[in-house]
């Protein structure tokens, strides 16, 4: 049984995205859209701004009332595509319920588009064609990677399909040569499913739902989730049964949440070497 340690890794992602930051002789700057006050949200923020600071990025952070309208963030978009000194749009998910979300990330220009979500570039991740995927997808693969987990031929259960997390971390996974499962809430005997994986990813929203009885021995457990109970941040697995039983865990606070925001960072910087 091992706990996977986020900071740690988090620090050397950064030191790496630092030193070739300085290399490109170019400054960068991240374009936050954040609508509502969303409380989640607003900490995800503030921690990507600390995070663009560290490594030596400018942030920009647009705020839009609850209530804002269609046009005009799609209007702010438009000038930040336009706008050279911006080398990356993201939009802070999830958006108030009135607004189209799938319009709105397809007017970011797919080169400022460092969640990797609008079609062309997710497509392009979708046919193999590129790597460039949502931060937290290709954090995962950091994370193994970086455990010395064998990925080739390992039997995965990825548990939520988002396009954010759940679906580009069966894509990467499966270019690995990992042979993925995706469930989701219509999955039928999920606990049968992800028994078998000798990797197990979950993302799903729901404090503490995977326990022991859904984990193979010896199984390497991501957990994605983040959720609050009682005040407290827990993930979507019941670390402290389902540790015991694991190969390897990633806590929550201190896990996965720690790398994507460090991966953030290097796709803002993936976008700008693109670019070159
Ligand atoms: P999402 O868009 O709400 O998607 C949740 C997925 O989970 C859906 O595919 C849903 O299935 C599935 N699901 C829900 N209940 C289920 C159940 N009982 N059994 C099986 N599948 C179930 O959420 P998301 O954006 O992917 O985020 C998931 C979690 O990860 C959240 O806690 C979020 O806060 C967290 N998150 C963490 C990070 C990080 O850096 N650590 C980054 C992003 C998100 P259907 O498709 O059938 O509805």
């Amino acid at each position: 049984m091992a706990v996977f340690d986020g900071k740690a890794l988090a620090i050397y992602i950064k030191s790496k995205v630092a030193g070739e930051i300085k290399k490109l002789n170019k400054k960068l700057k991240l374009a936050v859209i954040l609508i509502g006050q969303n409380p989640a949200s607003e900490i995800y923020v503030r921690n990507k701004e600390k995070a663009c600071k560290d490594v030596g990025i400018d942030f920009e952070l647009i705020r839009f009332a609850e209530t804002c309208k269609q046009v005009d963030v799609i209007k702010k978009i438009k000038e930040l595509n336009k706008k050279t000194e911006i080398s990356a749009i993201l939009l802070q998910l999830p958006l108030p319920k009135h607004l189209i979300e799938r319009e709105i990330i397809e007017t970011i220009s797919p080169e400022k588009d460092v969640d990797c979500l609008t079609q062309s570039n997710f497509g392009r991740l979708a046919l193999g064609v590129s790597d460039f995927a949502p931060c937290t997808a290709s954090g995962i693969i950091e994370i193994l990677k970086s455990e010395q987990i064998a990925i080739q031929g390992k039997r995965v259960v990825v548990v939520g399909r988002s396009a954010l997390v759940g679906l580009p971390t069966q894509l990467l996974l499966t270019k690995h040569d990992a042979t993925v499962t995706l469930c989701h809430s219509k999955t039928v005997k999920l606990k049968k499913i992800t028994k078998k994986a000798d990797i197990l990813v979950v993302a799903i929203g729901k404090p503490n739902f995977i326990t022991k009885r859904y984990v193979k021995k010896h199984a390497v457990v991501i957990d994605v989730g983040i959720n609050k109970v009682d005040g407290k941040i827990c993930g979507d697995v019941y670390f402290k049964k389902v540790k015991k039983k694991a190969h390897l865990i990633t806590p929550v606070p201190g896990g996965v949440g720690q790398i994507t925001v460090a991966m953030l960072l290097k796709n803002i910087l993936l976008l700008n070497l693109e670019k070159k």
